[in-house]
């Protein structure tokens, strides 16, 4: 591990303000996924900023009916939380769907947003990527990419976001809020957080260096049935190959997110018309651009297929035989 510097903050915006300052400082708080990537020299910050003590750990009704969650609570106590499970269900049911029990403990709600790719080669320092090495070249292009993405990928870079919890936050239309170095606090869309690769995939969100985030709010409750499906090589502790988050309501209209397949948490507005239509005209819509590898194929049936499972689930109807399935 390179060495560093290290401070506390005691507010956001002294928080923003150090990083903004300091070339090459990051922000911690659980750190349980920017640990990893130091210790490998993957990331080398010259200075960290600890965040733990900003206070943002509270989650709070919003005026119009929803919530506020802080930056730093716990994935276990978002998981945990009455309202979310009562009004939410899609967001419990992926984060407990991720990691172990441990580092649920210690992860936070902006970290998660955070975690980069669990490509291999990003964490192979001796294989090229553009994301780890800018200009390096893509290992996984022609190379291992069954885990790899089928849409929204570039050619410097198939690799996918690999978290539970945004997919749900996707399907919930979640915004985040932020404060930069100066002080001015602004609001993204969740859609718009997470970046496609395009010829720059070492940035992996829209965020400005130094601008902190501060929280996630959730609208009003959608109702419907929440389902989230995680389809992975092993029952646990594993990354999905393909996920879907779906709320679904009785008279069949819903929405529907997947993870696993691409940059960012991916979904389509105008896919979703057709799920009164089925799975399967749905996943149609919503892979209509897909560039899936030799190794990596398999997964564009495999939406349909998960995502026809995640409706029965929701429905109550006969459920769709899907192989190798695992719910949360
Ligand atoms: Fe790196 Fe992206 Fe290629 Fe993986 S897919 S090796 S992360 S550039």
């Amino acid at each position: 591990m390179r060495p560093f510097t290290y401070t506390r903050a005691k507010t956001p915006a002294e928080a923003a303000a150090a990083v903004a300052a300091t070339p090459g400082a990051k922000f911690i708080a659980g750190g349980t996924n920017l640990l990893d990537l130091m210790k490998l020299e993957i990331e080398t910050p010259a200075h960290l900023v600890d965040v733990q003590d900003l206070q943002l750990d509270r989650i709070e009704p919003t005026d119009n009916g929803g919530l506020r969650i802080g930056a730093l609570v716990t994935n276990t106590s978002l998981a945990s939380d009455a309202r979310v499970r009562r009004d939410y269900g899609v967001l419990t049911r992926a984060i407990v769907a991720g990691a172990s029990g441990q580092l649920r403990n210690k992860a936070t709600t902006a970290g998660n947003l955070l975690q980069r790719t669990r490509c291999p080669y990003f964490y192979d320092t001796n294989q090229a990527c553009n994301k780890r090495k800018p200009g390096s070249g893509c290992a996984a292009i022609g190379g291992y990419s069954r885990q790899l993405g089928i849409i929204g990928t570039s050619d410097a870079c198939i690799a996918t976001y690999p978290g539970d919890m945004a997919v749900a936050m996707r399907v919930l239309d979640a915004t985040i809020e932020t404060i930069d170095g100066a002080g001015a606090t602004r609001r993204i869309a969740i859609g718009d957080f997470h970046r496609l690769p395009g010829d720059a995939p070492h940035i992996d969100t829209n965020l400005k260096p130094g601008e902190l985030i501060t929280a996630v709010t959730l609208p009003r409750p959608l109702g419907g049935t929440h389902v989230y499906r995680k389809v992975r090589d092993r029952a646990s502790y594993a990354y999905a190959l393909v996920s879907v988050a779906a709320v679904i309501q009785k008279d069949g209209t819903g929405r529907a997110a997947i993870g696993g397949i691409a940059p960012r948490p991916w979904r389509s507005e105008a896919a979703e018309a057709a799920m009164p239509q089925g799975a399967k005209a749905v996943a149609d819509r919503l892979l209509a651009d897909a560039r899936p590898t030799r190794d990596n194929a398999f997964k564009v049936p495999l939406v349909a297929r998960t995502l026809s499972a995640a409706i029965h689930e929701a429905t109550g109807t006969t459920q769709h035989p899907v192989t190798q399935e695992q719910g949360a």
